[in-house]
């Protein structure tokens, strides 16, 4: 049995022929830079996501970079992030000469909390970054109370949770992303929603912040041949806009599918004390970019070492705590020696096969083997 992490050939049959006279279209028309597709993909992501502005641009990182940049904070200004993500969300803070201040994370859910920031904040504290991990929310509505309190930018990485929902205390959801003052997230093509190469996007529901945003993406212009600022190129492309238009249109029924399979293995893995399935944030979705469970016993190299004995694949995310990375250490004068869940995560956590075409053959050989391990 053939099992990938991700089946992106087996997703583009089902839209195959859509996708091909939509790329056919673009190569056609020549407007290969902000054509049509580009504009039609953005005006459907702002309807999907019910946020005023969506700026697309290159890429996830670039995403993280121009939101930094369009809040113009000064060097040496400190930005609170998870030490439990992937490189990208603290890079740009570091590239732009400001402060990351690693955190920890909830064992629960691998999300920032408000009380976890409200212990970093310092007067140097600008701005934070609250990623929604492998697929859910983190807990915002705290955590944006917090950040009024002490006057901080919420620059939320959505590039795992696109099309993921956040309920308020008040009954009323909104869309990850759309929450926080600026929104992040990638279309990296296994992503929830992949673009066939690079892609990323920007969203906010302020205008003010929406127009430097477009600046910063496109080398500080404010008119053709006039800069305001000091910019950066970053666009997405006619022909990955085209894609992904048409698979914005598939991305709830994928993640419907996503969520089935994650049930599958829910209910497989519920007795098994040796394992801890996905906790679900209690006021959010759950889109499983990931699936990711916790092994006990320190068995968890053993385990992904007789699953890809037995020729399945997982993943693990994250193997390294931020601030371990040889690129970070010494980056920050209030560098941490240790935080203590993030460390355990780092060690414990194993991601399985997760995407929109996985079938119960396949998630029953999965649960099975996984099982197999500790008979
Ligand atoms: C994928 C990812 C990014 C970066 O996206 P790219 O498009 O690869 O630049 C940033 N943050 C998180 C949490 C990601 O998973």
């Amino acid at each position: 049995m053939n099992i990938q992490m991700v089946d992106l050939k087996g997703q583009y049959k089902k839209i195959q022929e859509e996708v091909d006279q939509a790329v056919l279209e673009v190569i056609r028309s020549a407007a290969f830079i902000n054509g049509p597709t580009v504009k039609s993909f953005q005006a459907n992501l702002e309807q999907y996501l019910g946020a005023k502005h969506v700026i697309p641009c290159a890429n996830g990182t670039d995403a993280l970079q121009i939101a930094f940049m369009a809040l113009g904070l000064k060097p040496g200004d400190e930005v609170i992030v998870p030490a439990f993500t992937y490189v990208a969300t603290a890079e740009v803070i570091a590239l732009l000469r400001l402060k990351p201040i690693m955190v920890d994370v909830d064992p629960d859910t691998f999300n920032i909390t408000a009380d976890i920031i409200e212990a970093a904040v310092t007067p140097n504290t600008k701005a934070v970054v609250p990623v929604n991990l492998f697929g859910q929310s983190c807990d915002m509505e705290p955590i944006m109370e917090v950040a009024k309190q002490h006057n901080l930018y919420v620059v939320e990485d959505n590039a795992q949770a696109i099309g993921a929902d956040y309920t308020f205390s008040d009954g009323h959801s909104q869309k990850t992303g759309t929450i926080g003052h600026i929104g992040c997230t990638s279309f990296y093509p296994s992503k929830n929603l992949g673009a066939y190469g690079d892609g990323g996007a920007i969203y906010t529901n302020d205008d003010d912040l929406a127009s430097m945003l477009r600046m910063m993406a496109n080398h500080g212009q404010n008119k053709r041949y006039y800069h305001a600022h000091v910019g950066v190129n970053s666009r997405l492309d006619s022909i990955q806009a085209a894609i992904l238009d048409i698979k914005l249109r598939h991305l709830d029924a994928y993640a419907e599918t996503r969520r089935a399979a994650a049930a599958h293995y829910d209910q497989a893995f519920a007795n098994m004390e040796q394992l801890v399935v996905p906790v679900r944030q209690h006021n959010s979705t759950h889109v499983f970019h990931q699936y990711t469970l916790k092994v006990k016993d320190g068995r968890r190299d053993e385990l992904q070492a007789y699953l890809k004995e037995k020729g399945l694949p997982s993943m693990i995310y994250y193997p390294v705590p931020l601030y371990e990375q040889e690129a970070y250490k010494g980056l920050s004068d209030r560098q941490v020696d240790s935080l203590p869940v993030t460390d355990q995560l780092c060690k414990d956590v194993i991601s399985l096969a997760m995407h929109s075409e996985l079938n119960q053959e396949q998630l029953e050989h999965i649960t099975e083997t996984v099982k197999s391990f500790w008979k």
